[in-house]
């Protein structure tokens, strides 16, 4: 089989080292299956709030900033080529048509996996994708049985992999766990707290020289 390629999606607002260590993590761990992880910031969230969100070109190019230097993590602005909700679905679709030789694996929290049900398509994503699940909190294998059942009630289990109606594999991936999320940076950021060490040196100085335009943002 053709290795694949790793994805992780996510709004990035801004990007952290829980996602900079994820996107790591998996690269190190499926490098026998995966030729790199690209990280795809989303344009137009279906699910979230959009007035909260740094401009889709600050926040691609904090992306590309962290993974400069990293020849297995890529940022992709595909979700910027649409003026249109950024479905995974469609990213997903695209992705296929411009890499059909590589099976894709999408990356995403155990939080995101949950809500799979909601997402447009979602619960025919296995047609297009294998997925990579990870905790966010310290969610046991269990949690990933039962939300992989309610999803899809005709899923076999073997190991920690899920094999999915559509062909897709559901793999329950255990890095160690970083709990930061966007929601506490924007939070300390906006009490005045310093987020140093949780974004990339370059990020923490970038919003920081941004303060204003960051502050209005993410204080609405
Ligand atoms: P927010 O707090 O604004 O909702 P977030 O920190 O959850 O943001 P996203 O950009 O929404 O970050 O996350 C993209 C993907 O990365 C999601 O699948 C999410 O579950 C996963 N993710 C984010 N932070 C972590 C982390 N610390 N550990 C593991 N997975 C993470």
């Amino acid at each position: 089989m053709n290795k694949g390629l790793g994805i992780l999606g996510g709004s990035f607002n801004p990007p952290h080292i829980g996602h900079l260590r994820l996107a790591i993590e998996v690269a190190e761990n499926f490098a026998h299956c995966l030729t790199r992880v690209c990280l795809i910031p989303c344009a137009h969230p279906p699910h979230k709030e959009e007035s909260h969100l740094l401009p889709f070109a600050m926040r691609c190019s904090m992306l590309e900033n962290a993974c400069a230097g990293s020849s297995a993590l890529s940022v992709s602005t595909i979700e910027g080529e649409r003026n249109e909700p950024s479905y995974t679905w469609d990213t997903l679709t695209r992705l296929k048509q411009r890499h059909p030789e590589s099976p894709l694996f999408f990356i995403l929290g155990a939080d995101d996996y949950q809500q799979i049900g909601t997402w447009y398509q979602g619960e025919a994503l296995p047609t297009l994708t294998n997925f990579i699940v990870v905790p966010r909190m310290s969610q046991p294998e269990d949690r990933f049985v039962a939300d992989t059942k309610s999803l899809w009630p005709q899923a076999r289990f073997a190991n920690n992999s899920a094999f999915l109606p559509g062909g897709g594999v559901a793999v329950f991936f255990q890095p160690p766990l970083v709990t930061i999320s966007a929601t506490a940076i924007r939070s300390r950021f906006l009490r005045g707290q310093s987020i140093r060490f949780l974004v990339p040196e370059m990020i923490d100085t970038f919003l920081q020289e941004h303060r204003t335009l960051v502050s209005a943002i993410w204080g609405k």
